[in-house]
């Protein structure tokens, strides 16, 4: 890639330039790189929306190889949301486009004076002036770059809700078919309006193979590694019901979150259930349970939604979104909470925070609860620019304070997922601790029946989990590989060999066998940097009061964790 020059305010940065931040890892990419620019570049105390900040997008080191669901997205920066570094990840064509391209990572800086896109090629890199898209939702400009830009790109773009800078606000990535992924936490849509940037779209026409050095052992750890993946019981249950799976498991649970987080059970959990889902979708027109997000996939845990009548209202309708926007408003009705899904992804905001936001305005009386009419029309007014909509599009935790909810389920500003702490007591460590507020995907300790011996709901031994698996995740994240496929290779170890034998392989280097474990401590180190230096203390790493007080039904439970076993996840590895 050559060194664009600035153009409008922003500037792009010779590839090879961030080697040097390697720390010992060799060649990082993904989270490890995205949070390696924000804490080596952004002033810790820098406004998120201001020109200080940075956007980086990056492949994982495995994105574009044949290596199984290696295509995930990171995107990086520092959240308006929780004011902690940033990154959220997405599925999607995109990841291997840039990889194909010759990209390591995509450095946003400054502020364009005008709204404008960033096309990317074999020719190089251009900005595209972008007035003309002002306000468009991400389905429109997604169609629009298709019919100007033809059918192998792919995109990342945001809704009006970036461009107005709401904290809630996404970043879309498209699939191969032109579905919407969502990197959808931390408002980094945001960041991404407040650089004035629309869309960057990639065309990987006549690109090169991504270069793997040892080709025959590549393809050897690649087949033991697919093989082992699918060998896992979880993953055929992904196959067939999808992440909704997870509604009627963590029901019986008890950790469903429901009405507010003040329940642990749903009484409409089976309208919302995967199972039902699957049901409805085998038979209406148009509509697939299963579909895969990224090429490579070999689990296809998505699903495309669609109406009655065969119209796609979503791709895919996932477990955080029913369980935020569904029982966590007591809403039982499947197609209704997909609609508020397809708004939400198209005006560009995160289902999980609107849903915490939705919540918190059932509590306070504004709705009532279980009234997806007037959810859904309070999800539309976001498009509208109007008062309530602009409340919900800045996530929980606003919203709560401007009604006066007593009871808003957030950490450092970002709600939390659809399990709740009380049940789940290794995930409410993680919600506390996790660099970037509360977020699941930094370790989400559920239960696990190849793990019978790990009691989840249990008091103390917590921390140590929590700690290990926010551990194994920065490293998953900076690899590429989805979340789902990484699952297996906690229960299997020589599947983590063979996945560090793809990297190896990729690389032409020998990796220690530790390679994981370093990888992942180096990016959490750099993380907790930025946000001690940020002026986040241990203080901060709290669940909401209501967690401890209030006894979660049907269990009893509350969230009673030692805080030394918090702290002590906190004070780690720094
Ligand atoms: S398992 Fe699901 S989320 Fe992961 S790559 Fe496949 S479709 Fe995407």
């Amino acid at each position: 890639m050559s060194h664009g020059k600035d153009i409008e305010g922003q500037s792009v940065r010779p590839k090879n330039q961030y080697r040097r931040f390697a720390h010992g890892i060799r060649r990082i990419r993904g989270r490890a790189l995205t949070s390696t620019i924000v804490s080596k570049e952004v002033p810790p105390l820098a406004d998120p929306l201001g020109p200080e900040n940075k956007l980086i997008f990056s492949a994982g080191i495995l994105a574009g190889t044949s290596a199984p669901n290696n295509g995930r997205l990171s995107v990086g920066g520092k959240s308006p949301l929780t004011h902690t570094i940033k990154e959220a990840n997405s599925g999607g064509a995109v990841a291997q486009k840039l990889v194909r391209l010759g990209f390591q990572a995509v450095v946003i800086e400054g502020v364009a004076k005008e709204l404008i896109s960033l096309k990317v090629d074999q020719d190089g890199v251009r900005f595209v002036p972008s007035a003309s898209y002002r306000n468009l939702g991400n389905y429109d400009i997604i169609e629009r770059m298709r019919r100007e830009f033809g059918e192998n790109i792919g995109v990342i773009s945001i809704g009006p809700a970036g461009e107005w800078k709401l904290k809630a606000a996404s970043v879309a990535v498209t699939t191969p078919d032109f579905h919407i992924r969502v990197a959808a936490r931390g408002g980094l849509g945001a960041v991404m309006g407040s650089k004035n940037l629309k869309a960057v779209i990639l065309d990987d026409r006549k690109s090169d193979q991504v270069e793997i050095k040892d080709k025959a052992k590549f393809r050897e750890a690649s087949t033991a590694l697919s093989k082992g993946i699918l060998s896992h019981p979880l993953i055929g249950i992904f196959k067939e019901l999808g992440t909704s799976c997870l509604v009627m498991m963590m029901n019986a649970y008890g950790c469903l979150a429901t009405k507010n987080y003040s329940l642990g059970q749903f009484a409409g959990a089976d309208k919302i259930s995967g199972e039902h889902m699957i049901e409805l979708m085998k038979k209406r027109p148009n509509g697939q349970h299963v579909h895969r997000c990224m090429d490579g996939c070999i689990i296809s845990c998505s699903n495309i939604f669609t109406s009655d009548h065969g119209e796609v209202i979503v791709s895919g309708l996932e477990y955080e979104t029913i369980g935020l926007i569904g029982s966590n408003c007591m809403i039982d009705d499947i197609d209704l909470i997909a609609q508020i899904n397809r708004i939400c992804n198209d005006v560009g905001v995160d289902t999980m925070d609107v849903g915490g936001a939705i919540g918190v305005c059932m509590e306070a009386g504004l709705l009532a609860w279980g009234d997806g009419k007037a959810a859904l029309d309070l999800v539309k007014e976001v498009g509208k620019k109007a008062e309530k909509g602009l409340m919900i599009g800045n996530g929980c935790r606003v919203t709560g304070e401007k009604v006066g909810a007593k009871r808003i389920p957030h950490v450092k500003g970002q709600c939390l997922a659809a399990y709740d702490p009380r049940s789940l007591k290794g995930t409410g460590v993680t919600y506390a601790t996790s660099t970037m507020g509360a977020d699941h995907t930094c370790g989400n300790a559920i239960p696990n029946p190849a793990n019978p011996s790990y009691n989840p709901s249990a008091s103390t031994g917590q921390g140590p989990v929590s700690q290990f698996l926010q551990s194994y995740f920065a490293a998953i994240d900076s690899l590429g590989l989805c979340l789902f496929a990484s699952l297996p290779l906690l229960d299997i170890p020589d599947l983590q060999k063979h996945l560090v034998a793809c990297v190896s392989a990729k690389l032409g280097s020998p990796l220690g066998e530790n390679y994981l474990t370093h990888l992942g401590i180096s990016v959490l180190k750099a993380e907790r940097k930025f946000n001690e230096a940020a002026g986040f203390t241990r203080k901060d790493d709290r669940l909401p009061r209501f967690f401890l007080e209030e006894k979660l039904l049907p269990s009893g439970n509350v969230f009673d964790v030692p805080e030394d076993e918090i702290d002590a996840v906190s004070a780690w590895p720094l």
